[in-house]
Order: structure tokens, then sequence, then C-alpha cells
């Protein structure tokens, strides 16, 4: 069986990746594709779940997974740690699965350093100005909260040169259109074709 391929998504906040990502998952319920769960030292946030969202743990037990060579990859993300199990990753990809990971440019980084097939993919907003009303989220932070927010963009988007893949994020549908086309073009890359294919291009191949 063809292994996997591995996407990394990446974006500032306020891009719509995790909506982004979600209508994907939503849309392609054949199997085919799996988001990762991180770990993380950050605290969960109203609404979200151990083990679905992120895997929480404490700072001690994050340094042991460290010390158990547990991580493809970690950093941390403005003040709190962020890391990608390499056991829960090579099981799905070994089992020809798709696997998202909705990481920072650190950790795309680090992944494609060691993993040079991975695709790579930057979520940009559409504008400087429609940045900053997603970032105002409900109008209820300070204007110093924002510029902070604003930086953090800032400092994410000055990476965007080191992936191989940049969707603009103006209309979802096509900004989802067009990650399913990346999706699908390294899906029809030729190795993974010679593996799914090997019985159609030996008999292609017989000598008459
Ligand atoms: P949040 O705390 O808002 O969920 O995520 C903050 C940032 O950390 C986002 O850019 C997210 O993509 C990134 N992140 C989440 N999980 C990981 C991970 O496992 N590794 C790395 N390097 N970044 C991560």
């Amino acid at each position: 069986m063809a292994p996997g391929n591995l996407f990394i998504l990446a974006a500032p906040s306020g891009a719509g990746k995790s909506s982004l990502i979600k209508a994907l998952l939503d849309k392609h319920q054949d199997g085919s594709m799996q988001v990762s769960v991180s770990h993380t030292t950050r605290k969960p946030r109203p609404g979200e779940q151990d083990g679905v969202h992120y895997h929480f743990v404490d700072h001690n037990e994050f340094k042991e997974l460290i010390g158990e060579d547990a991580f493809f990859e970690w950093a941390e993300v403005f003040g709190n740690y962020y890391g990608t199990s390499k056991q829960a990753i090579a099981r799905t990809l070994e089992q020809g699965i798709d696997v998202f990971l909705d990481i920072d440019w650190q950790g795309a980084r680090q992944i494609k350093q060691q993993m040079p097939d991975t695709a790579t993919i930057f979520i940009a907003p559409p504008s400087r100005q429609e940045l900053l009303r997603r970032l105002r989220g409900r109008g209820q932070d300070s204007e110093e909260v924002i510029a902070q927010r604003m930086d953090k963009a800032r400092s994410e988007i000055s990476h965007y040169q080191e992936f191989d893949f940049v969707v603009v994020n103006d209309d979802f549908d096509d900004a989802l259109a067009d990650i399913e086309s990346i999706v699908t073009s390294q899906r029809l890359r030729q190795p993974r074709q010679a593996i799914r294919h090997a019985g159609l291009f030996g008999d292609l191949l017989k000598e008459e």
C-alpha cells in the first residue's frame, strides 16, 4: 500500500485556518485523511476537549515526552509548548491515510527537513484591513491586546516564503478548493502512483 501524504497548514491567527481544516475533513469523510492532534502545555479554552483538540499536558509531562524522543517536532509558540507525536503520525501514514498538521512555521521547518516530500501550505488573510477586523473579534478587547495579536500575526506571516504553497483566504469556498487541488496533486505524484498502480504498469510494460 502507498503511504499517506503529509500536509502542513500554517497561518497567522485570523486567516481562517481552523475553519478550512474543519470544512476539508467534513467534506472528505471517506477515511482518506486525518488531522493530527498535538500535545500542548496551553490551558484548554472553553469548549476544547482533551484528546480531540489537543492532548493537554503540563510542563513536566511535555519535558518527559521530549526526553523520550516522542515528538516529530516541537516548538515554543507565544509562551506555550506544542509538539507533534511521532508515533501517531507514522501509524496513520503507514495505513495509507493522509495526515494534516495544523502547526506553526517552526514546526513546518523541522518537518520539511526530515520529510522533504511534505506539502507545506501557508494560508494568508486577504488584506491587512480584513486581518485586523478578524483580530478585533467581538470588539471587546483593548487596542493594546489587538496590537499584540497583530504583532504575532506579522511574525507568522514573515515566514510565508518558506512554504511550498500559498492560499489566500478571501472567498472561503475558493480557498477550500485551492487546498483540495493541492491534496489531489500530491496524491497524483509519481512515486505514490507507481505503488498504487504497480499492477497496471507491470501489465502495460509486459513484452508481447
Ligand atoms: P492555539 O494555541 O491557538 O491553538 O495555537 C497556536 C499556534 O500553535 C498555532 O499557529 C498552531 O498552528 C500552532 N501549533 C499547534 N500545534 C502545534 C504543534 O504541534 N507544533 C507546532 N510547532 N505548532 C503547533
